[in-house]
């Protein structure tokens, strides 16, 4: 018989490989697909102060819940996901595959931004993402459509067991501007279904994410990590030195070696 054990294992943090880290945010963990070695350090518990960006999610959320009344589906949907929530996040533990109840850990998220719930019980999740300019590029995209389907994923449990189900999500890209006054307002620029969630799909990226930051973790010099770790395009370091330097100092790709790659 497998042994029974619940020790909330993802994987051993970055900063520290003899701590192993709990929890993990699906931004954090969807950030991968921006940097994987960013997004790891972060999810060790690197820490990068809130800027107006990331607050402005908030500020986002709600003004929509301002903006227009929930239909009754809607409101009753959005009740039985609030009762799900402890300490604001709503979370899924991460199963290891070897026994039916052991929980290694929690992927977690504060929810979504807006929904839609049609008469047939069919959920669409609405992200807003936020950008300074006009422009859509693929490195917008896949970190933005990767958080979505880990959304769907961790709530998609609380949602069958209530007989709803997903129809699919919207990511929807708004520009940051001013008006005349100096208040911020926001500009619509576009909108992208995401239509291929697949909840297994969901799951072997997220094991190939934590496999390789665990590899990470356990390298013992950083020119072995440099050969686990995925590295982004070089231009991206440049936003990291300007906007994340504690990331930056820590980064195993900045100790002499970004020249030669
Ligand atoms: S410096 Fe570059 S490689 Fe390192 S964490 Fe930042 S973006 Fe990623």
């Amino acid at each position: 018989m497998k042994k029974i054990k619940n020790n909330m294992n993802l994987f051993h943090s970055a900063l520290d490989n003899k701590k192993i880290v709990k929890k993990v945010r699906a931004s954090t963990l969807a950030s991968y697909r921006w940097c994987s070695i960013k997004a790891w350090l972060q999810a060790s518990g690197l820490e990068i102060p809130r800027n107006d960006n990331l607050s402005e999610g908030s500020i986002i959320h709600n003004n929509i819940a301002k903006a227009r009344m929930m239909s009754p589906q809607e409101k009753k949907f959005n009740d039985i996901i609030k009762s799900y929530k402890a300490e604001g996040v709503i979370s899924r533990p991460w199963l290891d595959g070897e026994t039916s109840i052991v929980a290694d850990g929690e992927i977690t998220t504060h929810g979504y931004d807006d929904i839609k719930v049609d008469n047939k019980n069919r959920v669409t999740l609405i992200e807003y993402k936020t950008k300074a300019g006009w422009g859509i590029q693929a490195t917008d995209f896949m970190p933005a459509q990767f958080q979505t389907q880990l959304y769907c994923w961790i709530m998609e449990p609380f949602l069958l067991m209530h007989g709803y189900r997903w129809k699919g999500a919207w990511l929807v890209y708004l520009k940051r501007g001013k008006d005349a006054d100096g208040n911020v307002i926001y500009h619509p620029i576009g909108e992208s279904a995401i239509t291929d969630y697949n909840a297994l799909k969901v799951e072997a990226d997220i094991r190939k994410i934590f496999k390789e930051w665990d590899d990470a973790s356990r390298a013992k010099t950083d020119e072995e990590r440099r050969r686990i770790l995925v590295p982004p395009r070089r231009w991206k370091c440049g936003i990291c030195l300007r906007y994340s330097p504690e990331i930056y100092a820590k980064c195993p790709y900045q100790q002499g070696v970004r020249e030669s790659v």
